[in-house]
């Protein structure tokens, strides 16, 4: 039997947000999108009346990838957009925890993390948690044209990991970009939280999937 490989998300599963369960609603977000709607009037010349607007317009037309149209309409690089608007102090948001390290640790070779966040935040995040060091080579950020949430993102990791697809299991707390799309591209699934979930396993935390009995459940041919 092949060995069990990992595609880890990472924000709401390697690490929750102070202050808020999901991105959405924590002070992150509001934070990031503050930056953004700077970014588009100080660095891009948008009026000030009509900055709400355009940051609104851009994530509807963009399908939440505001940086895909900043680089479209304004022709300024994606990485220049990233840095000045997702540079954020981890300690401000991200809840200390050992978890990620202790998981991390004991699949080292055997792990990858795919976050739709550009590698600004998520190497910062990651050097937050002690982590960095054990998943660098392996570490996909949003910055590409085949990222999350796609199931070409997910094929490209698996890829990486050596696949194939049906011994790498994705673990992540989002049912639609986690699961069903890991699903959509052969993966096994993991899902962390405690809502109702399609994946073949859930945890309620991150850490207890160096517990799960893997081999009594879902082996069926
Ligand atoms: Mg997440």
């Amino acid at each position: 039997m092949s060995e069990r490989k990992f595609i880890f998300d990472l924000d709401g599963t390697l690490y929750r947000y102070k202050g808020g369960p999901t991105f959405a609603i924590s002070a992150f977000y509001a934070d990031i999108r503050r930056n953004i709607l700077a970014f588009l009037k100080d660095e891009l010349g948008v009026p000030a009346d009509r900055v709400q607007e355009t940051y609104d317009r851009l994530k509807r037309d963009y399908r939440g990838h505001v940086s895909l149209g900043v680089e479209k309409e304004f022709n300024v690089d994606r990485g220049r957009y990233f840095a000045a608007t997702w540079n954020v102090p981890p300690a401000t948001y991200i809840e200390p925890n050992d978890d990620a390290r202790m998981v991390l640790s004991a699949l080292r070779g055997r792990a990858a993390v795919l976050t739709e966040a550009p590698r600004v935040w998520a190497e910062a995040a990651l050097r937050f948690l002690n982590v960095y060091e054990l998943v660098r080579d392996a570490l996909f950020t949003g910055e590409p044209d085949v990222r999350k949430p796609s199931i070409g993102a997910f094929r490209e990791v698996v890829d990486a990991l050596g696949g194939p697809p049906g011994d790498v299991y994705s673990v992540g707390d989002q049912e639609e970009s986690d699961i069903i799309l890991a699903r959509a591209a052969g993966l096994r699934t993991i899902r962390v939280g405690e809502e109702k979930t399609s994946a073949d396993f859930r945890v309620s935390n991150v850490r207890e999937i160096l517990l799960l009995p893997f081999d009594a459940s879902h082996d069926v041919p």
